[in-house]
């Protein structure tokens, strides 16, 4: 693990003529909603970043259903050396369904996947890129500090992490968020990935490869809200927990067979205590304590069953993922690309 000072990055030199082929070095996808704020310095940092790597990229972004003028914002934006793409989808359909689309459409020989809000700052990229270069094929960016965060989100954060990779089939590495670098042939294989209930950063895990980790600060957000509340993080959790694990299902299993286990090692005890020294039966407390716990025992493993079978029933119906609005694309508007 690495940490890079990212700042030395920040600067834009001159831009040079780039030494291209057809397809795009880089794609970034940037998933956005409700962005008017942040969306002009974010494609300005963006394109300095890019502007380093002397190639020929692409910058897709996402409009996930704003409904303030992000879109005519970004569906404006043009860049010299730079192809700028921007989908619109006819709602919000989620982050998650966002960065699929932008997977599907992106065209460039590896994809990076950065918040509008600038939280995961794009003077990383060159970095990124460079640690792809040299033969990764996922570069994780792992949040060291978490800058404007409350304790409580951070704590909470931490936990469900360490959790998730406890609980997961396989290993999602800690404090990794969706700011991360993955070849073409990663994406390849995550767009192949059919489910429709989509818990990203078990997704973007699942398919391996060889990883480089990289870490860094996590900067506050440039402007707006989080559109992210407590009931949409229990949301997400839990179907981060249903879709990658089935661990729960086994431990309402062995609940029903520890409470088993103890109701049987009970009644032999009440039963020796009655035949040999003629006890009376303990009443109304003790058969009220028993019904609760096993009511709650019952209720629990009902509820976890019944979160695997909405899972199923959500994935039956097999609806799109995002449904496509618009798509506008300006090429480079200075054209030194070679267009093999
Ligand atoms: N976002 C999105 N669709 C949503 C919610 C969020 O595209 O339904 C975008 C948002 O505009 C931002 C990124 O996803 O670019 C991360 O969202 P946010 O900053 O609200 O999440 P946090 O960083 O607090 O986890
Ligand atoms: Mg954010």
């Amino acid at each position: 693990m690495s940490a890079i000072p990212y700042r030395q990055y920040a600067h834009s030199e001159p831009v040079k003529k780039p030494v291209t082929k057809a397809q795009p070095l880089v794609t970034v996808i940037i998933p956005f909603l409700n962005e008017a704020d942040v969306l002009t310095i974010c494609h300005q940092r963006v394109c300095d970043a890019l502007d380093q790597l002397h190639q020929h990229c692409e910058v897709l972004y996402i409009d996930d259903g704003s409904q303030d003028n992000s879109w005519a914002l970004v569906s404006q934006l043009k860049h010299p050396l730079h192809q700028i793409r921007c989908l619109r989808l006819s709602r919000n359909f989620g982050k998650e369904a966002a960065m699929s689309a932008g997977m599907k459409s992106a065209s460039g020989r590896c994809v990076i996947l950065l918040d509008a809000d600038l939280q995961d700052p794009p003077e990383y990229i060159p970095a990124m890129v460079e640690a792809w270069q040299a033969g990764a094929q996922v570069v994780e960016m792992q949040r060291r500090e978490r800058h404007g965060e409350s304790w409580i989100k951070r704590t909470t954060a931490h936990c469900f992490y360490r959790f998730m990779s406890k609980i997961s089939d396989h290993p999602i590495t800690e404090n990794v968020g969706d700011f991360r670098l993955m070849d073409q042939k990663v994406v390849n294989v995550i767009n192949t990935l059919p489910e429709r209930t989509r818990f990203m950063k078990g997704l973007l895990a699942w398919p391996g490869f060889t990883r480089k980790i990289l870490t860094f600060d996590r900067d506050p957000r440039l402007a707006g809200d989080t559109k992210w509340n407590y009931p949409k993080l229990i949301h997400l959790a839990l179907e981060g927990i249903t879709s990658f694990s089935t661990k729960p299902l086994r431990w309402a299993t062995m609940a029903g067979l520890t409470t088993s286990a103890i109701a049987f090692v009970m009644a032999l005890v009440i039963f020796t205590k009655t035949i040999v020294w003629g006890d009376p039966v303990a009443g109304y407390p003790s058969t009220m304590l028993i019904i609760l716990f096993l009511g709650g025992i019952q209720l629990l493993s009902i509820g976890v069953l019944g979160e695997y079978i909405g899972r199923l029933f959500i994935e039956s119906k097999q609806r799109p993922l995002y449904v496509l609005m618009e798509d506008a694309t300006t090429k480079p508007t200075f054209h030194t690309v070679d267009s093999e």
